[in-house]
């Protein structure tokens, strides 16, 4: 049971705590026992106001954009040593609150300090550019944070999420004002007692909660917020991009999946049925890189059913504290409901369910779900084309090569990939003709931080990760210098 938990949640702007300025809160409940915890404080457009305004004053007079970068990078380092310091509350407080199992809370956790680690490394080897033109002319470019940036996150592996905007913008300084997501407002209220601690200027970092059409959406046309970054549901990104039009806001958009896993028949088949099944049931399937579309050669098709199934049945579905439990509960009744409608939507079009598709047994209550495994999945089906964001799967035969691609991309989705083949000539071919964002050839969702991260067609714009993240949150500035006398066409000198 989990022990001290905060009975009010507020905003934290310019370094204090702060209720709505018009008093509202909404209700927050844990997926285990759908009972309320906790009032959090709504944000509405007046806080997300002074939030912005907070921001605006630490990026026009505050320290934090013009510091050294080691000294920005030393406060980094000690938010991280804060993050690890705290490790086992936020994994207790993060489980609680999503469902998600608490050895992927831990994991996620120690990932939350290492963005932070990472990013101070990447500022102090940060360098600036400069273009030399023949003899005649240098430029240089000067780098600058953009300024106030909106990071606005979704309730799968919150704590984590939230980390991946924050450690970037404030490492390229940028004042931030973070909306995190209202079914999981729980481990972001360690944030202003970590950054506080570690040194964090007040104004640099303000969190206002709230619900996304609300609170969201006056950050994302607030005219001092230049940057959004946003992770969350397709639809949602869409309206973010027509409300942020008018302003003209520097957007990142990190959105759903529905991604392949492709199983050849000459594929290592053990490494591959472990990757299917930790890539979509791992973190409750609430991930956007789940392998949820599993396409098998067909000489290997009911093999790999078989497996699938198999183990399915086996994984340890339980309450999330639970150190030996694998998959935990979902995250809110609602999505519940909503991932039990895809089972059923799979039943009514004649997909054939070989594992799970019910509440476990000794489970009676709590939004629990036994993995579940569909096979004979067409693309028309709904299960093969929607995101469920569950531990739902689909297995669908494929021919040949061309077979596997057509599947591969028949969907309007395009975040991640996984392609098993011990044709490495293949492999290489299918990666490239696969249309995602990021893609696995013989190996499972392992990420180096210094890579591009985002997806291609419904999955997002843009991309984060390393230098992209930097890029993102700086706007770069050249400065054109002549070496020589300058050769200026003389304009109105005729006829003098
Ligand atoms: P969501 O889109 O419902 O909400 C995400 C955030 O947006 C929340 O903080 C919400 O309050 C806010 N929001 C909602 N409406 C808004 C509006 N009109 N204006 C501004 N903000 C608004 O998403 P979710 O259900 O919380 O998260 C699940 C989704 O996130 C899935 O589709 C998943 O694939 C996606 N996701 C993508 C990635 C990625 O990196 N591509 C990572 C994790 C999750």
């Amino acid at each position: 049971m989990t022990s001290d938990l905060p009975g009010r949640l507020d905003h934290f702007i310019a370094g204090a705590w702060s209720p709505s300025a018009d008093g509202a809160t909404f209700a927050v409940a844990d997926p285990v026992g759908n009972r309320v915890y906790a009032q959090v404080a709504a944000g509405g457009p007046a806080d997300v106001d002074r939030a912005a305004r907070a921001a605006h004053c630490a990026f026009t007079d505050g320290p934090w954009p013009a510091m050294a970068a080691r000294q920005r990078a030393r406060v980094l380092n000690r938010i991280a040593d804060g993050i690890a310091r705290r490790g086992a509350r936020i994994a207790e407080l993060e489980t609680f609150d999503t469902g998600l199992p608490v050895t992927q809370a831990h994991g996620q956790a120690e990932r939350a300090a290492e963005n932070f680690r990472f990013f101070a490394d990447m500022i102090v080897t940060a360098h600036e550019d400069a273009f030399r033109t023949g003899t005649s002319q240098l430029g240089y470019v000067i780098r600058k944070p953009a300024g106030p940036a909106g990071l606005i996150t979704p309730w799968n592996t919150p704590f984590m999420l939230e980390t991946w905007k924050l450690a970037p913008s404030l490492a390229a300084g940028c004042p931030v004002i973070l909306k995190p997501a209202e079914w999981s407002p729980l481990s972001a209220s360690l944030l202003p007692e970590i950054m506080t601690e570690a040194g964090v200027p007040d104004g640099v970092f303000n969190m206002v909660h709230g619900i996304g059409e609300v609170a969201g959406a006056a950050l994302v046309t607030h005219p001092l917020v230049p940057r959004i970054s946003f992770t969350g549901e397709t639809s949602t990104g869409q309206a973010i991009m027509a409300a942020a039009a008018p302003g003209l806001k520097g957007l990142s958009m990190e959105l759903g999946g529905k991604s392949p896993c492709v199983v050849f028949a000459d594929a290592d088949l053990d490494a591959a049925t472990d990757s299917a099944l930790f890539g979509v049931f791992s973190l409750n399937g609430e991930r956007c890189t789940a392998g949820s579309r599993i396409l098998a050669e067909r000489s290997v098709y009911d093999a790999l059913v078989s497996r699938l199934a198999d183990r399915a049945e086996r994984i340890r579905t339980g309450p999330p504290s639970d150190p030996a439990t694998e998959v935990g509960a979902l995250i809110h009744p609602d999505h519940y409901h909503r991932v039990l409608s895809y089972v059923q939507s799979g039943l009514d079009e004649g997909a054939r369910l070989v594992a799970g598709g019910r509440r476990p047994a000794h489970l009676p209550s709590g939004n629990y779900l036994a993995p579940t495994v569909f096979a004979d999945v067409r693309p028309e089906m709904r299960i093969f084309r929607e995101e469920i964001f569950g531990p739902v799967v689909c297995v669908t035969p494929f021919e040949d090569e061309a077979d596997a691609i057509r599947l591969a991309n028949d969907t309007r989705y395009g975040l991640a990939a996984y392609i098993w083949t011990r044709d490495l000539r293949r492999g290489h071919r299918v990666a490239a003709a696969v249309d995602a964002g990021m893609l696995w050839l013989n190996s499972h969702n392992v990420r180096d931080l210094r890579t591009p991260f985002g997806g291609v067609k419904a999955s997002g714009l843009g991309r984060e990760g390393g230098q992209h993240s930097l890029d993102f949150y700086t706007d770069s500035r050249i400065v054109h210098v002549a070496l020589e006398d300058a050769r200026v066409p003389r304009f109105g000198t005729e006829g003098t």
